[in-house]
Formats: C-alpha cells, structure tokens, sequence
C-alpha cells in the first residue's frame, strides 16, 4: 500500500502538502512521490483491487486569474519587523501573491528569526538585525523592504532601505510628523527607488467594489461619509505596548485606526479636504491615554460641499464601519476593514442588495501591485505622497482639537 492509500483508497487526509518559498503548493507528484496510488494501471503486485472510478487527473480548468510568476522572476521582499501583523497576516500571504516572493527576515530576536525562516523557507544566510540591516545593501536576492516597525522607527528603516538601495513598502501611518513623511519621499528620489504606503483597503476588493460604484454614480451625488473604527487597548498585549508610548506610536486612535475612517472619506468622495474639525476625549484618570489620546470624533468638509463624519476609538469595542450617503441611495460597508469577511450593502433605485464580492487577499494584492509598479517602473497607487497627504491632515485634527476651531487645509500643499 502506498503512502496516500488506506483499504485501497486515496487517503486524502494524508496526503503531503509544503509550503515552499513563495508560498507555492507543493504536492504528491511533484515531490516524485509517483507511485501505484498515480500510475494508470500495472504494477499493483498483490494491492488490493481498487475502486472502479479512481481518479485520473483533468485538463487544467479555465483560469480565473492570472498564473503566478515564476519564482525566479518575482520581486524578493525583505520584511522589517517580525511583530504581530507581520506574523500573522503578512507572512502566510505571500502564499498567495503572484510576483512577490518572501526572501529576507529583520528581527531583533535571532531565536525567532531562525524559526520563521525555517517554516517560510527564507535562507539563514538572508536574517538580519538592527545593526546589521545596512548590509542589505550586499544582498541582491533582496529588491524591497516591507517595513512593519511602530510608527516612529518607519522613517528611519525607510531612509536607511533607500540608502541600501531597495525599494519601499511602508506599513501606514507612513510616519509620525508631516517633516518625517517629505524626507522619506525626498530620500526615494535622490535615490531613485519606490515609496508606498501599505493602505490595504484600497485593494480590499468590497472596498474597491464600493468606490467603483460611487464612481459610476449608483447612489446619485455623494453628500456625506460616516465611518467608525473602534477597539480596545490592551496594555497586556505587547503590540499595544508601545501605541501607548507618544514616542514610539506619535498618536493614539487616530493615528492608528482613525486613518482608515479619513481614507475611507478620501477614497470614496474622491477628493481632498478643505477643511477639518475634531474634538478629543479620554476616559479619565485612565494610564493608557496618559501620553495617547483615546477618542477622537473630526468632520472633514470638502470641496464639492461633501462632508465626512468620522471617528476613532481605543475605549470602545470593535467597530470598522463606513458608509456613503448620495442623492439615489448608500452604500453601507460593515465590517469595511476586517482583514477578511467584510461586507458591502447597497440601497439604490434598485432597491437593497447584498453585494456579493469574491474574497481575495488584500495583503497579496497590495504586495503584487507595488512588485508590478516597480518591475513596469509606474508610480504605486497609494506612494509616499497619499501617506503625508493623510498625516498632514492627522496633524490639522490634533490641531482643531488643541484649539478648539475648524482648521482650513491648504489643498495645493498636499504634494509639495
Ligand atoms: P508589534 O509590536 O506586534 O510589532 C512591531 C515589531 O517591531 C516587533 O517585532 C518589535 O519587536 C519590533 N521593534 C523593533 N524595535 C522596536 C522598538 N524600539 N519598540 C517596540 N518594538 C520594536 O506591532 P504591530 O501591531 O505588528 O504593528 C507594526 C506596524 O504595522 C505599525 O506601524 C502598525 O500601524 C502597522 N499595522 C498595520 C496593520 C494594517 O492592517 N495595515 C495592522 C496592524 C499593524
């Protein structure tokens, strides 16, 4: 009997899958596991007879998306950081990417650099740490650096990649100050490398579906975005540690998850705000919004007269919800922002509908989209200019707040 055989039957619960470099699937045959259990017929010796309908293998179904790259041709990433979203979410997902393949590791835990090597399949020759991460520069297996350190170190990491000559993908917010943000994009320049800012629901496909649809004015005129995203802080979970920490985080709701309420207005109204209003508050004599603030409610007004009411939230439970209001209906996105399982309910003309929209990775989606831009040498959906767009706007928030009054927003600055 056969290593994939049980009372003569392909045992589908033992059958071998590996994970190889890149996340490619590995399997029975291609392993040169080829035996009786795949033949066609002879050779069986003393098995037991087996069932009359076997499986014989069929033409490759029509394709519904494109064929991943070959390894060889893929962009090697180096990711900057082995924290919580690193490992959780952005690892396995270049199993799923199509140009992007998992080359190096940065950590400040060798122990743990070495374990997630072996299990990704990166080459130990390929781990850095902190002091050593400069060397990169001698690594031509690497083309790109994913950093996904706390907010105040993704300036420092990006320059020093530019320096090393690789290109950037940058975990949002794309840094703490407006004057971080220009020398990151200045230093991309000069050293004529790629910048962009890792805004995953842009390539969320229920998130892409929605602003197709405003776009092609299936809710009529867009007059108002409300969005919400709320959680608690943990100060047990060390991923929540230093977003407690001005230094290390550079602000507290806002600037970690209020970023998704202010894309979400910016996307799908399509424009840039002119003027912003917010209003902080903390839940009282509480230690963790001792340097941070805890919620922050802020309206933006647009150009067309469009207005977004929005909010973020370390002291409420777990809220990621967008809605777009037009003259012919809206548009409701609740979950909007879940790394999986979000959902998208139109109300039009038409009537109320749920839309259903084909789940696909939005990590292996923004990943590919950067490899592609940079192997066509086209600017990135989302460079480093929409990141300081975003925290210059975070900043005129903190502001309105300080001071209690509507800030107006210089437009044209946005991408000086
Ligand atoms: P984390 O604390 O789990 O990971 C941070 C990593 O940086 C850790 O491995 C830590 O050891 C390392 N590190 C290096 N120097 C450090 C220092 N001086 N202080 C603290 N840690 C240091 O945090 P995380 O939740 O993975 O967040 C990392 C980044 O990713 C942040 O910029 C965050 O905004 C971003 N993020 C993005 C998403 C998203 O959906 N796009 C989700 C979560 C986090």
């Amino acid at each position: 009997m056969t290593l994939f055989e049980k009372d003569g039957r392909l045992d589908l619960s033992r059958r071998l899958f590996l994970r190889g470099t890149g996340g490619g699937l590995l399997m029975g045959s291609s392993l040169g596991l080829v035996g009786p259990a795949f033949a066609q017929g002879g050779g069986a010796g003393n098995l037991p007879e087996l069932p009359r309908s076997r499986p014989t293998g069929r033409p490759i179904p029509e394709m519904e998306q494109e064929m991943p790259m070959e390894p060889g041709r893929r962009l090697g990433w180096a990711v900057v950081g082995l924290g919580k979203f690193a490992l959780n979410q952005i690892l396995p997902s270049f199993a799923e990417s199509r140009s992007s393949k998992l080359v190096a590791l940065v950590s400040g835990n060798r122990q743990k650099a070495e374990q997630v090597a072996s299990r990704y399949g990166v080459d130990t020759h390929n781990l850095y740490d902190y002091q050593t991460f400069d060397r990169i520069a001698d690594n031509p297996d690497v083309d790109v650096t994913y950093i996904i350190l706390p907010n105040a170190l993704h300036a420092e990491y990006t320059v020093r990649s530019f320096k090393a000559g690789k290109h950037v993908f940058c975990e949002k917010p794309m840094a703490v100050t407006v004057e971080e943000c220009e020398t990151m994009i200045r230093a991309g320049r000069e050293a004529d490398r790629k910048l962009m800012v890792a805004y995953r629901a842009q390539f969320e496909p229920h998130n892409v579906e929605a602003i197709r649809r405003v776009r092609e004015g299936e809710i009529g005129p867009l007059h108002l975005v409300t969005s919400d995203h709320g959680r608690i802080l943990d100060p047990k979970d060390p991923a929540d540690q230093w977003r407690m920490v001005k230094s290390l985080a550079g602000g507290g709701s806002l600037y970690d998850i209020g970023i998704y309420s202010l894309q979400a207005a910016r996307y799908l109204t399509g424009e840039e705000p002119v003027e912003v209003f917010g209003q902080i508050s903390n839940v009282k004599d509480d230690p963790r919004f001792r340097e941070v603030e805890d919620r922050v409610a802020f309206q933006l007004r647009f150009p067309s007269g469009a207005v977004a009411n929005l909010s973020s939230s370390y002291s409420t439970a777990s809220v990621k919800r967008i809605q777009a209001f037009g003259e012919k209906g809206s548009l409701i996105l609740d979950p909007g922002t879940e790394y999986e399982g979000n959902k998208l309910t139109v109300q039009s003309e038409k009537g109320r509908q749920e839309v259903k929209v084909k789940e696909q990775s939005q990590f292996a989606a923004e990943m590919d989209h950067f490899s592609q831009s940079v192997m066509e040498n086209r600017n990135p959906k989302t460079p480093g200019e929409e990141g300081l767009r975003d925290v210059r706007i975070l900043q005129a928030i903190y502001r309105s707040a300080q001071e209690a009054k509507p800030v107006t927003l210089d437009v044209t600055a946005s991408t000086r």
